[in-house]
């Protein structure tokens, strides 16, 4: 298998450095969502990498698509995320909840990228308390009517379909909408500080209706959806802060070694090579943390303990290492000219995006506590 990892992550590297590199600057400074790359990397088996192959997959795992996510968030943070959303968000949970007819209407069309995909989870008044969402479906015989909205939603201005919330009688019932359902609409795309690129949006359901059919996992046991695929959603888009953490480090190390000042390389100050130490342990341990969590979910061993802490580690530790990166290109860091401009504004995101580290800190002082009560680690 680790040859098997080591092929993929050179195809990606290969991947990344033609078709990615070249556009990262233009996909943030024009915010820029480079659609036509989705169709390239369904060519690539990249999208459905964790969907069986009679399903239009690749047939790989968490780790493979972990590796994707690190590679192109190497080239483009903001492609990153928005390749998160779709292949393990919108589609990786459609194949793993939805039953045969969702798999045949989306799952393929998500895998090949002629469909672009969204998770419809947050709401203008329901953000980190999720669960007091407000978009409400009504069951009518096999039908359901569905009102309400959605906001900061990745991919929302060009996706086909999303996987979205409601609230039904007795509970949460998660839904496939497709944007070409009538009483779908999209607000304006959002203009954001970085992951510029990534669009993302509002999106409004104004009584839908659509066939019981797109009901994805059991009516009413939509929580179990939403609380089942969260481990992975963690533990893969941790890997989106580890290419960016990743980009930081190199441009910062290839700076300190070109830039001189008081005649030496800027690497040869005590102060500088602090930095760098700092940087790389946190950079390593964060990567080496995040993929024993991805090995646990391949396991089947996982629990929101590993997926929490290993987000929290990796996003902190990104957005440290591009402010540290930053710092050593000196002046020339708070140029827009310089990469490591944007990759600090794209840094910060993980620390919100997936859920804040506020809740991540949450969620593992109570795994934590619930642990200790049933006998410690
Ligand atoms: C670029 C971007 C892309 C996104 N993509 C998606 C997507 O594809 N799909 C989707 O559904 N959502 C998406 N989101 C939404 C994201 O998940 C939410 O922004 C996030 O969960 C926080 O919700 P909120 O913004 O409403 O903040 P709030 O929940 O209002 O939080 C405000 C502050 O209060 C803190 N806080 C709240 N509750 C507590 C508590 N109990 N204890 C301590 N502190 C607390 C928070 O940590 C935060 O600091 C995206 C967001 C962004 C910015």
């Amino acid at each position: 298998m680790d040859e098997e990892y080591d092929i993929l992550r050179e195809n990606v590297k290969l991947f990344s450095e033609k078709e990615i590199m070249p556009l990262s600057r233009k996909i943030d400074e024009n915010n820029y969502f480079p659609i036509d790359l989705f169709k390239k990397m369904g060519k690539m088996g990249y999208l459905g990498i964790t969907v069986p192959e009679e399903y239009g997959g690749s047939g790989s795992d968490y780790i493979s698509q972990a590796i994707i996510e690190e590679e192109i968030s190497y080239a483009s943070g903001s492609l990153g995320l928005s390749y998160g959303a779709h292949s393990n968000l919108c589609l990786d949970n459609l194949y793993r909840n939805g039953l045969e007819y969702i798999r045949k209407s989306y799952v393929e069309k998500l895998c090949s990228g002629e469909f672009i995909g969204s998770l419809g989870m947050t709401e203008p008044s329901a953000g980190s308390d999720a669960l007091s969402l407000k978009t409400r479906a009504t069951k009518h015989d096999e039908t359901f009517i569905i009102n309400g909205s959605k906001t900061f939603i990745t991919n929302a201005p060009y996706s086909d379909v999303f996987l979205v919330y409601a609230r039904t009688d007795n509970g949460i019932t998660a839904f496939a909408i497709e944007s070409k359902d009538d009483g779908f609409s999209r607000g304006k795309e959002f203009n954001k500080l970085g992951m510029r690129g990534s669009p993302t949006g509002e999106i409004y359901f104004d009584s839908i209706k659509i066939n019981k059919n797109r009901i994805i996992g059991e009516y009413n046991r939509g929580k179990d959806v939403m609380l089942g695929g969260l481990n992975m959603e963690r533990s893969v888009l941790a890997f989106n802060s580890i290419g960016i953490a990743r980009r930081a480090l190199d441009l910062a190390v290839e700076y300190s070694m070109e830039r001189k000042q008081f005649n030496k390389p800027i690497h040869e100050f005590e102060l500088i090579q602090e930095k760098l130490a700092y940087m790389y342990t946190k950079f390593e341990s964060s990567r080496l943390f995040a993929l024993e969590a991805l090995k646990r979910v391949n396991d089947n061993k996982m629990d929101a303990l590993d997926a929490a802490s290993s987000i929290l580690y990796a996003s902190e530790s990104s957005e440290y290492i591009a402010r540290e990166a930053l710092q050593i290109f000196g002046g020339y860091g708070y140029i827009k000219d310089f990469d490591i401009e944007r990759v600090f504004r794209d840094s910060i995101l993980l620390t919100i995006g997936a859920g804040t580290n506020e809740i991540r800190k949450r969620v593992i002082a109570e795994s934590l506590i619930k642990k200790y009560k049933n006998g410690g680690l």
